[in-house]
């Protein structure tokens, strides 16, 4: 028994299936089902809606989604080794868990899943912001899922919550902040994880906007912004040339100085630029 529900704790489970950490998967282990039933709590109330989770592993955060209501969980991990304990944990939460083998590269969730649906991981850190990014740039917004929880490196989690003028500003916190509200709300220690990680790590929490923050076209807006930031230390008007030849017209029409560098530009006047270059 091991507190949050009568299944044996993860430590015993992990030796049981012979779960020894691949570092080539991203395999940093929540230990402490305490721990994770308290980062599914991060997602809010879970009892009327489905969750995907990416990278179940042995479980932790699985059962504490389950042990705090999750209506259903689909659990998608790469890991072959892992899904015994998944099926253990499937047993003693009839029909509420489904777990798919595969890369959450490639696993379309939907199908799987009814709304409202919330996306809950201690992601793998290989493909964590990949997977974010995905979830950011659905063809139509709003987006398939409502919130997500996720357990990013602390150097990521600030990235996307970060505000103009510090470092970790850029195409990440631009992303995240013009479709969601997004913020930290939890960090951890390396010693939370087993094994642990060499970095501190964070969770963020993402509740999608019914629409985005300011009006602007996705594709013009991600490719200002991937010119912008791609050469960050430049001044606006040379970063941006091949965005539009006259790209120092379009600044000017927007109150930006084509001196600025992107790092001290806001959100809503990257939107109004894409906007301005929409117009032509
Ligand atoms: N959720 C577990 C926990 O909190 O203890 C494990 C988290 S561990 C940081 C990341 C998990 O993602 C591992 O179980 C790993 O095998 C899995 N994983 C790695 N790459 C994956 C991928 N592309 N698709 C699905 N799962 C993946």
């Amino acid at each position: 028994m091991s507190g949050i529900d009568d299944l044996p704790p993860l430590r015993d489970v992990i030796a049981q299936h012979r779960l020894a950490a691949k570092k080539s998967l991203g395999q940093n282990f929540l230990l402490d089902l305490n721990l994770t039933a308290k980062i599914a709590r991060m997602a809010g109330d879970l009892t009327q809606s489905d969750v995907l989770e990416i990278g179940p592993g042995p479980g932790g955060l699985t059962r504490g989604l389950l042990a705090e209501g999750a209506r259903k969980v689909l659990a998608i991990e790469k890991d072959p080794r892992c899904m015994p304990a998944l099926v253990e944990i499937g047993a003693a939460y009839p029909r509420r868990l489904e777990a798919i083998q595969g890369d959450a590269l490639d696993v379309d969730p939907r199908a799987h899943l009814q709304s409202p649906i919330k996306v809950a991981a201690n992601l793998p850190y290989n493909v964590g912001t990949e997977l974010l990014v995905r979830w950011l740039t659905p063809p139509t917004w709003p987006p398939f899922w409502d919130s997500l929880t996720l357990m990013f490196q602390r150097e990521v989690a600030q990235r996307i919550v970060a505000t103009p003028g510090s470092k970790a500003y850029g195409r990440l916190a631009l992303l995240a902040q013009w479709r969601t509200d997004a913020r930290i709300v939890m960090e951890l220690p390396p010693e939370a994880f087993s094994p642990p990680p060499k970095v501190n790590s964070a969770v963020v929490h993402l509740t999608a906007l019914p629409a985005p923050r300011y009006p602007a076209d996705a594709d013009i807006l991600n490719r200002v912004v991937a010119a912008a930031f791609n050469q960050r230390r430049k001044m606006l008007r040379s970063a941006l040339k091949s965005v539009s030849p006259d790209i120092e017209g379009h600044l000017q029409t927007v109150g930006i100085a084509p001196t600025e560098r992107a790092e001290q530009v806001g959100l809503e006047a990257f939107c109004a630029l894409a906007r301005s270059l929409a117009r032509t």
